[in-house]
């Protein structure tokens, strides 16, 4: 066997790892036997050189065996499903699918995230209803997804615990952003949810990881391909991640939204297309639908009829939290002072800077900055210009949510420099969902 300082060499000079090398390192730095700087030097030689088809299948099983692999009843015709988005700005999708394609009888047992970068995460948004517990032990949400049908908590640590400890080396050496890597870092820990079905929404543009469609379609491609490989059923959309989606941003905004919107008392036609998209992929790989028109039938009465509503109300409930929230938003935390951001001058919207409005979320202190801060379920933004709409200079291009007045100052003017208005009439964008994978 080599010397993982030959491994790092084997790496660097552009050779392709075997398993053995690959198990053997990656192994070796979740129980401290190679130490952090070798597995920093070897993931920057990844980021250079890059990992066959072979090589990052071989990282994700060595990923998934750093831990545990969640162990279902599986007793006859209960299928277990789960979404994971690449992250967005104002993707609240998770709240209102999880409960929906629930509602269906598909199990929905998520492992969700807190927020990275500049986009949000649908933990940090749970949390923001009082009392919500994510952090179950994996027992509990086990039994909570048999029970009820659906758990959303966040990572535990026996889920690919070298998921973790590599992520947090990554997020500080520059090496988050290579695909090897990210496909790893997300298949293993949705592989060792062991679910039988998977979709993913792979987002593409300035909100989104991955700033071109090609790049996501790379990345959404490589994933669906080690999901089949583990005889899982999977599938990815593409979507455009060019402007925030929905109507707000911001932790307790984004829940309120979702409430209204499952009791049909808000609109949001992109959050919503978005959501039944992926919803439906769900359906059809449950076997819970025939084709796509029967899902998105089948969709659409459990939100009318509100049982999807119903479904939150009681994973709410059932996981610690102030379900009453549902029957009166004003429950959530709001913040002390909201303003109009106003245009500075008449047009079209051509363009946002969409990573920029999630980092203004963050200048608001609805986000953190390092990972100990606490955040301010509050704040956010509610009512974003689009791209293609008209604007009067003075007309809102949102409403801003906050509780300091400094803070607020920063954030407008992040807002500002986001959006590129002109005066020549610009094109909405008409395509939301770009791709299907899978
Ligand atoms: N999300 C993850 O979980 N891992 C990555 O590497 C990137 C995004």
């Amino acid at each position: 066997m080599l010397l993982p300082s030959q491994i790092i060499q084997k790496k660097r000079d552009g050779h392709a790892l075997t398993e053995e090398e690959i198990r053997f390192f990656l192994l070796g730095f979740t129980h401290a036997e190679i130490p952090d700087y070798q597995m920093a030097a070897l993931a920057m030689a990844i980021c250079f050189q890059g990992m066959n088809f072979d090589e990052t299948m071989w990282l994700t099983r060595a990923m998934i065996d750093s831990g545990k692999v969640v162990e279902w009843k599986r007793a006859p015709g209960v299928f277990y499903a789960d979404k994971h988005s690449t992250g967005g700005i104002g993707d609240k999708t998770s709240l209102i699918l999880a409960p929906l394609v629930a509602s269906c009888g598909v199990k929905v047992p998520m492992i969700s995230g807190r927020g990275l970068g500049p986009t949000g995460g649908t933990l940090d948004k749970l949390e923001s209803i009082s009392g919500f517990r994510s952090n179950l032990s994996l027992a509990e949400f086990q039994r909570v997804t048999d029970e009820i049908g659906c758990c959303m908590i966040g990572a535990t640590p026996e889920i690919a615990p070298a998921d973790k400890k590599l992520y947090a080396l990554r997020d500080v050496t520059a090496t988050v952003s290579c695909l090897p890597l990210i496909v790893a870092s997300i298949m293993s820990k949705k592989l060792a949810e062991n679910v039988d079905g998977l979709v993913l929404d792979v987002k593409w543009g300035s909100g989104a990881f991955m700033r071109t469609r090609e790049a996501s379609l790379e990345l959404g491609r490589a994933m669906v391909e080690v999901g089949k490989r583990y005889g899982k059923r999977v599938c990815a959309l593409q979507t455009d991640m060019n402007q925030p989606l929905g109507q707000c941003i911001g932790n307790a905004l984004e829940v309120r939204e979702c409430i209204e919107l499952m009791s049909g008392q808000a609109k949001a036609d992109d959050l919503m297309e978005v959501t039944i998209a992926l919803a439906a992929e769900m359906l059809m790989m449950a076997e819970a639908a025939k084709n796509v028109a029967d899902a998105r039938e089948i969709l659409q009465k459990k939100l009318s009829s509100k049982e999807a509503l119903k479904k939150f109300v009681e994973i709410i409930a059932t996981q610690g939290g102030d379900a009453k929230v549902c029957d009166d938003t004003s429950r959530l935390p709001v913040a002390s002072h909201k303003r109009v951001i106003a245009a500075r001058a008449s047009g079209f919207v051509h363009g946002i800077e969409c990573d920029q409005i999630g980092y203004a979320v963050i200048a608001l202190g609805g986000g953190r900055k390092v990972a100990s801060d606490t955040i301010d379920f509050g704040v956010g933004f509610e009512a974003p210009k689009k791209i293609g709409d008209r604007v009067e200079a003075g007309e809102p291009l949102m409403v801003m949510h906050y509780n300091n007045e400094a803070h607020a100052a920063h954030a407008e003017a992040m807002v500002q420099r986001a959006y590129a208005i002109r005066p020549d009439p610009a094109v909405a964008r008409p395509l939301l969902i770009t791709e299907r994978i899978g």
